[in-house]
C-alpha cells in the first residue's frame, strides 16, 4: 500500500477530537492494508519501528532533520531555524517547503525500510549518511507524507492511539465485529510485539491468532497484583494460597535458549547489558530453555543482607556497568516459572509451576527461589508478614494455587499486601502528566507551577484526571520538568484524555509520576471515577518520584484500582 494512504489516515486522526471517529478512521484504514504491510503499519500507528525490546532508536534529533529538510529542499539552515521557531513544529516546516499535493509513489514499506535503515547507520560518518537517506525520502515525498516522515523521525507524530484501540480496530477491518479484540490481546500479552500480532492475524486468520504461542527472545507482559488491606480479606478472597516474599527491587524477566541469554524489565525493555553478573549465572543453568520472572536486588553477602532499592536502582544510571556489578552483586529471587523446554507452563496452576521452579532452583547463590508457604489461616498468613517485614523485605504477595500466569493483567489471581496499606493511603500513587499550569507567585519565573495528572481507564482506553499537584519537586526539577514537557507540548486536549480542568499547557500522555496523598476523595472536578459528575481526587498529593522510566502511559494505577483504594479506605477508618 502506498504510504500516502497511510499519511491520509494520520491527516484525519490528527483533526478529529471524537473517539467514535478516531476507531472508524483507523478501522477503514487497517481493512485496506495487505499482510506484507500490516506489521509495519502498526507499528508506526505505536509511533516506533520495533517494540521497545529490540533497543531499536532512530536517533534522529532537531538539527538533523533540520539539515535534512534544508538539504531535501535546496534552502538554507537559517531560513529553517527560522521557519521552525515560527511555525513551532518541523513537520509543517518540511510539508510547506515541499509543497507537493500528489501523494508520491513511495510505498509504507519503503518508508519504514528506510525510516530503519536510519535506525541501524552507526560510526564514522553516521550523521552524514543518516542526513542523506532523509533527505533523498523528502525529496521523494509528497507535503503530508513528508511531514508525518519528519514527525515520526522526531518522536512528535503523536496521534493518540493506545494498543487497545488499535486492537479493537484490527477485529473490525478483518471480521467487522469488536469482540475478536479480547483474542488478540491474549496474543499480545504473550509476545507483547502488535505488529507481530497483526500479521499472524492477516495472513493466518483468526486460528493463528488462537494458536498462538510464547516463545523465548520474546517477552510476556508481567503479571501484576491487585490489593487487599488485611491477610483476613485476602484469605477471603483466594481461599488457601501461597504467601511469597516480595521483594524491592526491579523485576526482571529472563529468557534462556541455549547460550543465549536475554532479562526484560517491568517495561519489556531489554536490560541483558546491565546485568552481566546474572545473565553469567542463568547461562550455567543446567537447562535447555526456559522463561522465568523475578526481582532483582542487591545483596551484601558480608552480611547476608538486602541493600535498599536505590543502591539496586544505580545500576541503570551508571555507565560502568562492570564495577558496579563487582562491587555490588545483584541477586535474582525468582517466583515465577513459564516455559521449561518444550512445555508451556503459562497456562499450569500456580501449584505446578511452583513445584517445576522449587525442582530447578534448589541452591542459593546468584539465583534463588523466593520463599512461600502454603496457607488458609490468617494468623499464619500475618506470622509470615511480619517474619518477612522484619527481614527487610517490602511485605507479601499471595498468590491463586489453582491461577494460570495472568500475562499482562492485574487481577486477584496475585494479592500484594505491604505494611502500609494496614494504615492510610501509604502507598504511592503511579499518575500519568497530562499537562502542567503555568506557576503564580514564586513559581512564575519557572513557568510551571503545577502539574494535572491522571489515571488510566482500561476499559475506555483513556486517562481522567485525579489531581492537580504542586509540591515535592525542587526547583531544579521544575525546570527540567518543564523542559522535557515543552517537548511533549499538543495545541489541544489529546483525544485519550478525559478533563474538566484546562490547564495552560496540555501534553501527550507519556510520563509517569508517583504521587503520595492523604486520602482519596470526591471531587466534582476530576474525571476519575466519575458518575453524574463526581469523580475521585488526590488530597494533598505530593510528588515522590522524578519521572518513572520504568513504566509507561497505560501502566499507571487505572481508574478501577483508585475506586477499590476508596472503598479499602473507608473500611480502614472504621
Ligand atoms: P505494579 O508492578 O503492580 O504496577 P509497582 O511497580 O508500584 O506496581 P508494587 O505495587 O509495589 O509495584 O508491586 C508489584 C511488583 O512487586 C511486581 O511488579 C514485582 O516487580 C514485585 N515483586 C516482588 N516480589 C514479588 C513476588 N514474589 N511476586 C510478584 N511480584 C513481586
Amino acid at each position: 500500500m502506498k504510504f500516502y494512504e497511510l499519511s491520509e489516515c494520520f491527516r484525519k486522526l490528527e483533526a478529529t477530537t471524537k473517539r467514535l471517529d478516531m476507531f472508524n478512521i483507523l478501522s477503514e484504514t487497517l481493512a485496506k492494508i495487505p499482510k506484507e504491510d500490516i506489521a509495519k503499519a502498526v507499528y508506526m500507528l505505536q509511533e516506533t519501528l520495533l517494540p521497545p525490546f529490540f533497543n531499536v532508536q532512530l536517533g534522529v534529533a532537531d538539527k538533523m532533520a533540520e539539515k535534512a529538510i534544508a538539504e531535501a529542499y535546496g534552502i538554507s539552515l537559517e531560513k529553517i531555524e527560522k521557519m521552525y521557531k515560527e511555525r513551532g513544529d518541523l513537520g509543517n516546516v518540511a510539508e510547506e517547503l515541499n509543497g507537493k499535493d500528489k501523494g508520491s509513489a513511495l510505498t509504507i514499506s519503503q518508508v519504514y525500510d528506510k525510516l530503519m535503515d536510519i535506525a541501524q547507520t552507526s560510526g564514522e560518518g553516521s550523521v552524514d549518511k543518516k542526513i542523506k537517506v532523509i533527505s533523498d525520502l523528502l525529496k521523494e515525498a509528497s507535503g503530508l507524507e513528508s511531514k508525518y516522515i519528519v514527525r515520526f523521525m522526531l518522536g512528535k507524530l503523536r496521534l493518540g492511539v493506545g494498543e487497545a484501540t488499535i486492537m479493537e480496530a484490527l477485529s473490525m477491518a478483518k471480521l467487522h465485529k469488536r469482540d475478536f479484540k479480547v483474542e488478540l490481546e491474549r496474543a499480545f500479552n504473550l509476545c507483547s510485539n502488535l505488529g507481530k500480532v497483526a500479521e499472524v492475524f492477516y495472513r493466518e486468520g483468526e486460528k493463528g491468532v488462537m494458536d498462538f504461542k510464547i516463545e523465548t527472545m520474546e517477552p510476556i507482559r508481567p503479571a501484576l497484583a491487585e490489593r487487599l488491606p488485611s491477610a483476613e480479606e485476602i484469605i477471603k478472597k483466594l481461599g488457601k494460597c501461597a504467601v511469597d516474599q516480595k521483594f524491592d527491587g526491579f523485576r526482571a524477566q529472563v529468557h534462556k535458549d541455549g547460550d543465549k541469554v536475554k532479562v526484560y524489565s517491568r517495561n519489556l525493555e531489554d536490560i541483558t547489558s546491565y546485568m552481566p553478573e546474572i545473565t553469567d549465572a542463568v547461562r550455567k543453568l543446567k537447562i535447555k530453555k526456559i522463561i522465568f520472572d523475578s526481582e532483582a536486588l542487591t545483596y551484601d553477602d558480608e552480611t547476608n543482607t538486602l541493600y535498599p532499592f536505590q543502591i539496586t536502582i544505580q545500576r541503570k544510571r551508571k555507565h560502568n556497568v562492570e564495577e558496579v556489578s563487582q562491587n555490588f552483586p545483584l541477586r535474582l529471587f525468582v517466583f515465577d516459572i513459564m516455559l521449561l523446554d518444550d512445555a508451556q507452563l503459562i497456562n499450569e496452576p500456580y501449584s505446578k509451576r511452583r513445584e517445576t521452579l522449587e525442582r530447578i532452583f534448589q541452591k542459593e547463590g546468584t539465583i534463588s527461589k523466593s520463599s512461600i508457604i502454603i496457607t488458609d489461616n490468617p494468623k499464619e498468613f500475618d506470622k509470615f508478614f511480619e517474619i518477612t517485614v522484619g527481614n527487610g523485605l517490602e511485605g507479601v504477595v499471595a498468590k491463586k494455587l489453582d491461577a494460570p500466569y495472568a500475562a499482562g493483567a492485574r487481577n486477584f489471581n496475585w494479592v500484594k499486601l505491604k505494611r502500609s496499606y494496614k494504615s492510610r493511603l501509604d502507598d504511592t500513587i503511579d499518575t500519568v502528566i497530562l499537562g502542567y499550569f503555568k506557576g503564580k507567585g514564586l513559581r512564575a519565573d519557572l513557568g510551571i507551577g503545577a502539574l494535572l495528572v491522571g489515571v488510566y481507564d482500561e476499559k475506555a482506553d483513556m486517562f481522567r484526571t485525579i489531581a492537580k499537584v504542586g509540591s515535592g519537586f525542587s526547583e531544579e526539577q521544575f525546570k527540567e520538568l518543564r523542559k522535557i514537557l515543552d517537548d511533549e507540548k499538543v495545541d489541544k486536549k489529546p483525544a485519550r484524555v478525559d478533563s474538566i480542568l484546562v490547564p495552560d499547557v496540555w501534553v501527550e500522555p507519556k510520563y509517569v509520576i508517583a504521587i503520595k496523598a492523604d486520602e482519596i476523595t470526591k471531587s466534582p472536578i476530576h474525571t476519575c471515577g466519575a458518575k453524574e459528575g463526581v469523580g475521585y481526587a488526590l488530597r494533598f498529593p505530593r510528588a515522590v518520584t522524578f519521572i518513572r522510566t520504568d513504566k509507561k502511559a497505560e501502566d499507571t494505577n487505572t481508574v478501577k484500582e483508585i475506586e477499590e483504594m476508596f472503598e479499602e479506605q473507608k473500611r480502614v477508618k472504621v
